[in-house]
Parts: C-alpha cells; sequence; structure tokens
C-alpha cells in the first residue's frame, strides 16, 4: 500500500472514500480524488483511533483501516467477557463470531485466549472500482470470517498474478462460475464475490435467499467461482498502465498508439482475448479474426496464436479438466443476454434450463449467431462436455459499465447463482 495524501488519484484512494463513508466519517464522492473533505474525514478517523491526525494515510493508519477492510478484529479475552458482551461491543452477531472461531466453546471462553471478531459491516463493497488488489483483500477477509470457504489458486496471469477460486459447498454435484474474462466487464467479479459473501452470510444465520436453502445447497453441491480470469486487463482498464509494466511499449503499439486503456481494453496484457483462446473452432474463428483485420495482439478479439496459448485460459480450461463440473456460467458483460448452445452440442436439457434463468433473470435467452461467436469458454465447455454451459451478459449500456448498474444487476443474477447449483 502507497503512502496516500491529498492531491492523489487511483482505484485505492476511491477504496478508502467508501471505507470512510461506511464507517460515517465522509459524506463526499467516491470520485477517486483525495481532496480536503476526504482529508478532514481521514483526521477525524484518526483521532477516534488515537493515532497523529496529519490526514496522510501511512503505515499506522493504513493498519488500523486494513482491519476494517478485512473486515474483522482479533480480539483477546478479559476477565469478565462473554461472547454476547462482544457481540454486542462489535456490533455483530453470536452466530458470526462462532462461524469464525469454529473450534472455541463459549461457555469456556479463556481468559487471555485470541479470537476471531468479524465486523458488523460487509466485507465486499460493490459501489468502487474492483481491482486485484481489493478482490484478494475481500478474499482473505472473507476466509477468515468463513473458515468453510476453501480458497484455492488455479494458475498465474501472464504478470503473476493468482487465479483465485472459493469453493462454497461440499456436495458432489460441481458447478462451476467464473467471471471477468474481459478486462472491461469487470463489474462481473463483484457480482460473484458479493455472491458468495451473501451465501455465506445466509449459511451462518440459518436464512434463506430467494426461497432457496443455503444449507441446503451448500451440502448438495459444490459451487465454484473464479472471480477474475484476467486481472492484468482488469487492473489495466483500472489504473491505467505502469511504467513498469513488463509490456509497456508493445501494450502502446498495440493499443494503436494511445495510452489509454480504460474504454476498450478487453484482452489480457499479451492483446490475447482470452474468450477466443478456447478449442471449439479456434482456426475458424482466427480466419474470421483476420478478415476484420486482427492478426496480431490487440485490445479484441485477437484470438492468440493458439489455442489456450495464454496461462488465464489455459488455468481456466485445466481448472475445468481437473473436475467434474454438470453446469457453468461465464460472466460478461452487457446487454442481458443468456446464450445457452454452440453448435447444437448442447443437451436437450440446456434450453430449459435457460429458459429457468431468464423467467429468474428477466434476461433474454438466445443462441449466438455467426463466427464472432466462436473459441469462448462456454462454445469449449459444451463442445467438450456436451453438458449445460452458459454465457450471461449483465446490464445494459457500453463497457465498461457504470457501477451504479450494480444493485440492478446483482437483482436480475443472484437467483441464477442460485439454481445453477440444483437444478
Ligand atoms: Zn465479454
Amino acid at each position: 500500500m502507497r503512502t496516500l495524501r491529498m492531491g492523489m488519484r487511483g482505484t485505492d484512494v476511491m477504496e478508502i472514500q467508501s471505507l470512510l463513508s461506511i464507517l460515517g466519517y465522509y459524506k463526499g464522492a467516491l470520485d477517486r480524488i483525495f481532496g480536503s473533505q476526504m482529508r478532514n474525514a481521514v483526521i477525524a478517523f484518526q483521532r477516534n483511533f488515537g493515532l497523529t491526525a496529519d490526514g496522510v494515510i501511512g503505515p499506522a493508519t493504513y493498519k488500523v483501516m486494513e482491519k476494517y477492510l478485512l473486515g474483522y478484529d482479533t480480539y483477546v479475552i478479559k476477565p469478565g467477557d462473554t461472547f454476547y458482551k462482544i457481540s454486542q461491543r462489535y456490533f455483530t452477531s453470536l452466530p458470526r463470531i462462532l462461524a469464525a472461531n469454529p473450534n472455541l466453546d463459549p461457555t469456556r471462553l479463556q481468559i487471555g485466549q485470541q479470537i476471531i471478531i468479524p465486523y458488523g459491516i460487509d466485507v465486499v463493497q460493490t459501489n468502487i472500482d474492483y481491482t486485484y488488489e481489493i478482490m484478494e483483500r475481500d478474499i482473505r477477509g472473507l476466509q477468515v470470517r468463513y473458515p468453510f470457504l476453501q480458497v484455492g489458486v488455479a494458475g498465474k496471469s501472464v504478470l503473476g498474478k493468482n487465479l483465485y477460486y472459493i469453493r462454497l459447498g461440499n456436495g458432489t454435484n460441481e458447478v462451476f462460475y467464473n467471471a471477468a474474462h474481459h478486462s472491461l466487464e469487470w463489474i462481473t467479479a463483484p457480482l460473484l464475490m458479493k455472491y458468495l459473501e451473501n451465501f455465506a452470510k445466509a449459511y451462518v444465520d440459518g436464512t434463506n435467499i430467494k426461497g432457496y436453502n443455503p444449507r441446503d445447497i451448500f451440502s448438495r453441491s459444490s459451487i465454484y467461482i473464479m472471480p477474475m480470469v484476467n486481472p492484468d486487463g482488469v487492473n489495466l482498464v483500472l489504473d491505467g498502465l505502469s511504467r513498469d509494466n513488463p509490456y509497456y511499449s508493445q501494450l502502446i503499439r498495440w493499443n494503436n498508439g494511445s495510452t489509454s486503456f480504460g474504454r476498450n481494453w478487453q484482452a489480457n496484457i499479451k492483446g490475447v482475448d482470452l474468450n477466443h483462446n478456447y478449442n471449439a473452432l479456434f482456426n475458424e474463428y482466427k480466419e474470421v479474426a483476420a478478415s476484420m483485420g486482427i492478426t496480431g495482439p490487440s485490445p479484441s478479439r485477437y484470438p492468440g496464436p493458439s489455442p489456450e496459448s495464454e496461462p488465464e485460459s489455459k488455468a481456466v480450461a485445466d481448472f475445468t479438466r481437473s473436475h467434474n463440473f454438470r453446469l457453468v456460467l461465464a460472466y460478461h458483460s452487457q446487454g442481458e443476454v443468456i446464450y445457452w448452445n454452440f453448435q447444437n452440442m448442447a443437451p436437450p436439457e440446456a434450453r430449459q434450463i435457460g429458459q429457468q434463468f431468464a423467467r429468474a433473470s428477466g434476461y433474454i435467452l438466445d443462441v449466438p449467431t455467426g463466427a464472432a461467436s466462436y473459441s469462448g469458454y462456454k462454445d469449449w465447455f459444451i463442445q467438450q462436455y456436451r453438458r449445460p454451459g452458459y454465457t450471461i451478459e449483465v446490464g445494459r449500456g457500453t463497457n465498461p459499465l457504470p457501477i451504479s448498474q450494480f444493485p440492478q444487476i446483482y437483482r436480475d443474477n443472484e437467483e441464477i447463482l442460485l439454481l445453477a447449483a440444483i437444478v
């Protein structure tokens, strides 16, 4: 974490703006700019926590803020403490504390014992630009709050970022949800992260979501979630091109001389469109791309030299091969459309399941037409396994969709994400 002070800009500034706003210190816009209103909020925060009130977010201040970003504190039991008293003090609930400390006996608290206290606030913020670093911290925080989540790494991106997956449930029915193959479509990453958090919360609280019982789903199914297939591309779009990027000059060349990537870059950091890098009519697509003048690295639609040439798509395909997925969802934006078939290879039930998804979301069920839609992940999955696979295009407008669309997108897709695990 870099030291943040007035005048600075960035996604890291925006994340702190949102945190200070949740904690009641900041009432200004989440505009990525560290202005005087934010400085005053930081000073108030520092005073409240006994920190040097200089309005600068250095290591000491960040250390306190980070606990809230992660969503939990570690606490040492003192004489007279009870779980109930502690939960009142932290504005949290008993079931949430017990979930975070599965091996503790609440009737036998030991003085001096260290326990995890989840704060009453959510971990996943859905009103900010969602970079890889934010996702990574959210995964760390959720894993501590909900130790029944199993976190793993399916591979590395070109720039060495982890391709995280989270397993929700321990049932035999395996399904796979992934998001953000395309950089500009990063809004799909917080969609899956928020679903994960809400599912875990309801599981702990013993409540239903839209009539679905999370504990029932948890025991029947294993939902594997890979929220960000293309972290290098997402960060390029959200943070801009950094001088120390090893592909710095090539990226500018591939971007037709422009240093601005925020409105057009869909590919990975090597200019390969990951959702055209799968082995499903790959060569046919490659010819189509060439006829459109795309023969090398480019902001979008270049399929790469060969199927799975990129570490990100290779990791997703390997991950798929090493499981027995009954169904997959690949999240994209935009269009409010669900694509369900590939070359008539989908099983008969795939259309009927797609119709259920369409009813649950209000989206249109459709079949992609023409070669421009070849060599995507769901195409490859359907071709290889003849099982239900879907590309879901969330939201409406021009990519990147504004984060203000998040609440609507979440409402539309929550039931699909529940249904897909048991259908
Ligand atoms: Zn896409």
